[in-house]
C-alpha cells in the first residue's frame, strides 16, 4: 500500500488551521505532513530568539515553538513577533506552556493574541481541583483568541492522578494488563479526555491537535497506533528526548518512518539534543529528510552517492558529493521560487565504473568518477545518456556548472512556460 493510500485510509479527517499574517498552515485532513521545531534560547532574549526562529524557518520549519514560562517571557512574545515581521519571517509561533499557562494567557492578552497556537500539557496544568479549572482557563483563552491548541501529553510529565486511578482499575481486572499497557492507556486517555473536555467547553474539535510523546521507539509506535485508532484529531508525532547525534537521528527516523508509512502523523518534530557547536537547525534538516526519504514531501534535490570502497581510495568523489549537496541546499531558498519543481531533481555522484554509469543513468544528471586503475576521465550522464566526459583538476567546478545549467534549462523553462500561461490567462 502506498503512503498516499495509507494516509487516505486513516481516520485523521479533521483539519486544524494555524495562521499568522499571510501564512495559513493547515494540519491534518489531506494537508501535507508539516515540520515543526522549537527554539532553545531564553524567550526573554527577544533578538536571540527571533534570530533562531528565523534560522529554523529558513531551514524549513513551518511552525516554531517557543517556551513561555514566566511573565517576562510572555511580555517578550509580541516583541519577538515584531522582530520577525520586520525581518519578513511569517512563520507562526507556538507557545509552550507548563504549570502557569492559565495565568500567563489570561494576564498577558497580547501574548495570547500574538501566538498562533498553544501547546498545553495536561500533566502540567495543575493538581486536584485546580486541574480542570486551570486547563479550562487555557481553553477559554484559545477560544477567545481563536487559536488552535495541541494537547501534548508526555510520559515524563504524565498526569499522575489519572495513572494512579488506571492502575487501581487494572488491579481489579481478572487478567491485569502489564505496567507498560497501563502507561500507554494513561497517555492516550489523558490526551483524548482532555480534548473532549475542551470540546465540552465549546472549543471547535477541528482546532485540536493531539500528541503522546514517549522516548522509546517501540513505545511510540504502539501508543500512536492505538491513538490513531481511537480518535480523528490531527496527530503531532515526535520521539521525545530522542538524544544526540546518530542515536537521536536513527531513533527518530525509525519511529517516525514506521508511523508515517502507516499514514499516521500530521506534523512531526525531531527532538534532537544538539551536539556542542551543532546548529539547532539540524533537527529541521532531519525532519525534512525523513519526509523526503519516504517520498511524502520533496524539499531539496537528492544526491545519490556511493559509499566508496577499495576501488576508490581517493576522497575526490566524497568531496564532490558534499560540494554538490551543499551547493543545492544553499541555492534552494532562491531556486524554490525561481525553478518550480527543482526539488524533484536527482543528481548522482559515483566513485567508479562498477555502479557509476548505471546509477548516473537513473539520475537526471550524474557523474561517474574514475576509480583506481581507470583512465582519469569522468563521464557525465544527462537524462540517461552519456553527454560528455570531464578531465583534469577542474572536474568539480565544471560538474557544478553543468548541474546549474541543467536546472536553468529544465526548471527555468517550465517556470517561463508557467509564467507565460499565467500571463495569457490574466
Ligand atoms: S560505485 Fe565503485 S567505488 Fe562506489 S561503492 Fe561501488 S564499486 Fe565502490
Amino acid at each position: 500500500m502506498s503512503i498516499a493510500e495509507a494516509r487516505a485510509l486513516v481516520r485523521n479527517n479533521r483539519q486544524a488551521l494555524v495562521q499568522w499574517a499571510n501564512t495559513k498552515i493547515t494540519i491534518g485532513g489531506g494537508a501535507p505532513v508539516r515540520i515543526q521545531s522549537m527554539t532553545n534560547t531564553d524567550t526573554v532574549d527577544v533578538i536571540g530568539t527571533a534570530i533562531q526562529v528565523k534560522e529554523l524557518a529558513i531551514a524549513g520549519s513551518e511552525m516554531v515553538r517557543i517556551t513561555v514560562n514566566t511573565p517576562e517571557a510572555a511580555k517578550a512574545v509580541p516583541h519577538i513577533r515584531e522582530q520577525l515581521d520586520r525581518m519578513g519571517i511569517e512563520v507562526p509561533l507556538v507557545g509552550d506552556f507548563h504549570y502557569n499557562g492559565h495565568t500567563l494567557l489570561t494576564e498577558f492578552p497580547e501574548c495570547a493574541q500574538t501566538l498562533s497556537k498553544y501547546r498545553i500539557n495536561p500533566g502540567n496544568v495543575g493538581k486536584g481541583d485546580k486541574r480542570d479549572r486551570q486547563f479550562g482557563q487555557m481553553i477559554e483563552a484559545a477560544m477567545r483568541w481563536n487559536k488552535p491548541v495541541r494537547i501534548g501529553v508526555n510520559w515524563g510529565s504524565l498526569d499522575q492522578e489519572l495513572l494512579a486511578s488506571l492502575m487501581d482499575e487494572n488491579s481489579l481486572r481478572a487478567d491485569p494488563w502489564s505496567a507498560k499497557q497501563v502507561m500507554y492507556e494513561a497517555l492516550i486517555t489523558s490526551a483524548i479526555e482532555s480534548a473532549k473536555r475542551a470540546e465540552d467547553m465549546g472549543m471547535d474539535g477541528n482546532q485540536i491537535i493531539l500528541s503522546c510523546k514517549v522516548s522509546g521507539v517501540q513505545d511510540l509506535i504502539s501508543v500512536y497506533r492505538e491513538l490513531a485508532r481511537r480518535c480523528d484529531y490531527p496527530l503531532h508525532l515526535g520521539l521525545t528526548e530522542a538524544g544526540m547525534g546518530t542515536k537521536g537521528t536513527v531513533a527518530s527516523s525509525t519511529a517516525l518512518g514506521i508511523l508515517l508509512q502507516e499514514g499516521i502523523g500530521d506534523t512531526i518534530r525531531v527532538s534532537l539534543t544538539p551536539q556542542p557547536g551543532e546548529a539547532r537547525t539540524q533537527e529541521v534538516v532531519i525532519a525534512s529528510e525523513i519526509l523526503q526519504s519516504l517520498g511524502i514531501r520533496m524539499f531539496v534535490p537528492s544526491v545519490t552517492a556511493c559509499p566508496g570502497c577499495g576501488r576508490t581510495t581517493s576522497t575526490t568523489f566524497q568531496e564532490l558529493a558534499k560540494q554538490i549537496d551543499d551547493f543545492l541546499r544553499l541555492q534552494m531558498p532562491v531556486w524554490r521560487r525561481q525553478y518550480p519543481g527543482v526539488e524533484n531533481l536527482k543528481v548522482a555522484v559515483m566513485g567508479c565504473i562498477v555502479n557509476g554509469p548505471g546509477e548516473s543513468k537513473h539520475a537526471d544528471i550524474g557523474i561517474s568518477l574514475p576509480g583506481n586503475g581507470e583512465a582519469p576521465a569522468a563521464p557525465v550522464f544527462i537524462d540517461g545518456e552519456k553527454k560528455l566526459t570531464l578531465r583534469g583538476a577542474g572536474i568539480a567546478q565544471e560538474f557544478q556548472t553543468l548541474v546549474e545549467n541543467y536546472i536553468e534549462q529544465r526548471f527555468g523553462a517550465s517556470d517561463t512556460r508557467t509564467l507565460a500561461s499565467a500571463t495569457a490567462q490574466d
